[in-house]
């Protein structure tokens, strides 16, 4: 499908093919440039990633994806992630870890690794590399807002009844989700989770499985000692190395690549997009290895450019294209209604009881309160890595916050930079941490670690549908440039779904890219398309977010994915 016609060096190849020469392409010399032509490019391979990609490539659309990290393959007893109690260069994407103050660094090579922390004023993102994106190191907590709580959040273009009849279950049915059974929550790693739940009930708040899409006899077969540990002692904090998660490379990406019609090229970092003439997209690419040395150029050119490579990082790709002029005109609103989903991470410390060690993961329990779809939030315990007995496991609280940030384009470091006001989520953190009061119980000790570093996991917005994409996720006034990420989410929620439509079998990149003239599944009855004009910001006011509630039929009766 590529069709390679010329290397060079990058200062020829601009001036041989009349391109643009992009900030990310201007300081590279000596390194050979190489041309492309695609009908669709996706950006990323995460969640949005993976179901743009399985749904053009059945449709028969040829579809390139380009993703920066590299491929992380599990089976039993693998060794493919590192392990939290014995760190190595695999934990962070080139250069991003953390330090501490300017003193500690990170004492390793660096590597295309896992976790990429992007640095923002007042608020850290946290977000992962690699194919198959977040789901490579998320927990997997994969719930369905009530009916409330969706239409308090999202568009009201957005029909909720066909969400909840086909759409969530379509992706709890590719994802298999289901929760833990109770023969392994009965073990003795299980402590934890048990003593979070009976505590929740008796200080009179709501506790429930939450579904997971894990294969939880892998967990069952580890207690048998027919595999090694890694999610019945808290070593998965990095990547489940056994396998049994149903992560987007394993389901998604993969029925993808199954049909023929795609591709996915690893160690492809996106430097720049732009418009190219008469209506195509530009994609620069660093080719790098492992080390991040920039082994080739590329300049891709598509009919269609999809952007997914998640929150932060898509909303940097088209700021910058629209600072340096590489895309004209996009929208106003690029850059605003980000949310942190509230994010809040503490230790609790129990002196009553004894939560055991090591601990069980990733998820078993976790306490809804979502009558207030306005202050919606989700109480869960996570475990600890498999450390000495400490009596300390994790509490991590999120849901529905009024708290907005933005980002800002910085000429002098060529970069977006995202603003957050410190007491954006102040509402929502006190109600969060009385509820992890009430379940720590008064002998408790609580370290609330989003305070001392504060950053989200869970970020959610920047590019959001109504104020810079419709709600199909083209952006506003360029044709065949698409957001499907979650960059195009109003600011809250937890909901992968919303992409998983079968929108492009008809009207998807590639195909239909005139303004209006795709049909969107997502919508209310009779055919009516929706599409938002730029002025009218159908995303709810501030305050009002989608919240998860949790899977509304139980997850044996789910099919298992295709
Ligand atoms: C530790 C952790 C735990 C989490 N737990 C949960 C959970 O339990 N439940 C839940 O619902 N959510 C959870 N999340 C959040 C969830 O993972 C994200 O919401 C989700 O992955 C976002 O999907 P996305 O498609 O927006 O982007 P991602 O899944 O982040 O995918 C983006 C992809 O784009 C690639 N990319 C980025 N920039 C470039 C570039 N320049 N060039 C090429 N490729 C690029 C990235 O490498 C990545 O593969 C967790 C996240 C983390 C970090």
């Amino acid at each position: 499908m590529p069709a390679l016609s010329r290397r060079t060096v990058i200062k020829g190849a601009a001036a041989a093919t009349g391109l643009p020469l992009l900030p990310g392409a201007a300081s590279a010399s000596r390194v050979p440039v190489t041309r492309e032509e695609h009908r669709v490019v996706v950006i990323g391979s995460g969640f949005g990633d993976g179901v743009t990609a399985l749904r053009l490539a059945q449709a028969r659309m040829p579809v390139h994806v380009l993703e920066r990290g590299i491929s992380w393959p599990t089976g039993p007893n693998a060794e493919t992630f590192p392990h939290p109690t014995a760190p190595d260069k695999r934990i962070f994407w080139l250069g991003s870890e953390p330090n501490l103050f300017g003193l500690v660094s990170f004492p390793f090579e660096r590597y295309t690794g896992l976790l990429e922390r992007v640095p923002g004023n007042g608020m850290d993102i946290m977000c992962a590399a690699g194919v198959d994106g977040g789901s490579l190191i998320y927990q997997g907590m994969t719930l369905q807002p009530t009916e409330e709580v969706f239409n308090a959040n999202f568009p009201e273009q957005l029909d909720y009844a066909r969400m909840d009849q086909v759409y969530y279950p379509r992706v709890a049915s590719m994802l298999r989700i289901a929760t833990a059974p109770d023969e392994l929550i009965a073990s003795p790693a299980y402590a934890a989770a048990r003593v979070f739940a009976r505590n929740a009930r008796a200080a009179g708040h709501l506790v429930e499985k939450i579904p997971m899409p894990i294969d939880w006899s892998y967990a069952l077969r580890e207690l048998k000692g027919e595999m090694k540990q890694s999610y019945t002692n808290g070593d998965r904090a990095f990547g489940v190395n056994n396998g049994g998660k149903h992560s987007v490379d394993v389901t998604y990406l993969a029925a993808a690549e199954a049909t023929g019609h795609c591709t996915v090229a690893t160690l492809h970092n996106v430097t720049d997009v732009a418009v190219a003439p008469v209506g195509r997209w530009l994609i620069h690419v660093d080719r790098i290895d492992t080390g991040g040395v920039v082994l080739e150029k590329k300049v891709l050119t598509a009919n269609a450019l999809v952007m997914a490579a998640g929150t932060a990082n898509t909303t940097k790709l088209l700021m910058r294209a629209g600072a340096t002029g590489g895309i004209p005109d996009l929208p106003d609103g690029l850059g605003t209604n980000w949310g942190s989903n509230g994010d809040q991470i503490c230790t609790w410390t129990s002196l009553a009881d004894d939560l055991g060690s090591p601990q069980g993961g990733p998820v078993i329990y976790g306490s809804e309160e979502w009558v207030d779809p306005a202050l919606a939030n989700t109480v869960i315990q996570a475990f600890l890595p498999p450390l000495p007995n400490l009596r300390t496991t994790m509490l991590v609280g999120y849901g529905v916050s009024a708290g907005r940030g933005h980002f800002v384009y910085d000429a002098a470091k060529d970069d977006a930079v995202l603003q957050w006001p410190g007491s954006a989520d102040a509402k929502l953190a006190r109600r969060i941490h009385k509820r992890i009061t009430d379940i720590g119980g008064a002998a408790a000790v609580k370290l609330n670690t989003t305070t001392l570093v504060p950053s989200t996991w869970h970020p959610l917005g920047g590019a959001s549908m109504g104020t810079v994409c419709d709600l199909a996720g083209r952006v506003l006034g360029h044709r065949g440039l698409y957001v499907l990420d979650g960059a195009l989410m109003p600011g809250h929620r937890r909901v992968q779904p919303v992409h998983d439509h079968r929108r492009h079998r008809r009207t998807g990149p590639g195909r239909d890219r005139r303004p209006g003239r795709g049909r969107c599944l997502l919508r209310r009855p009779m055919n009516r398309t929706v599409v938002l004009s730029p002025s009218r910001r159908c995303s709810p006011a501030p305050g009002h977010h989608p919240h998860p509630a949790t899977t509304k039929k139980p997850a044996t009766t789910i099919a298992p994915s295709p």
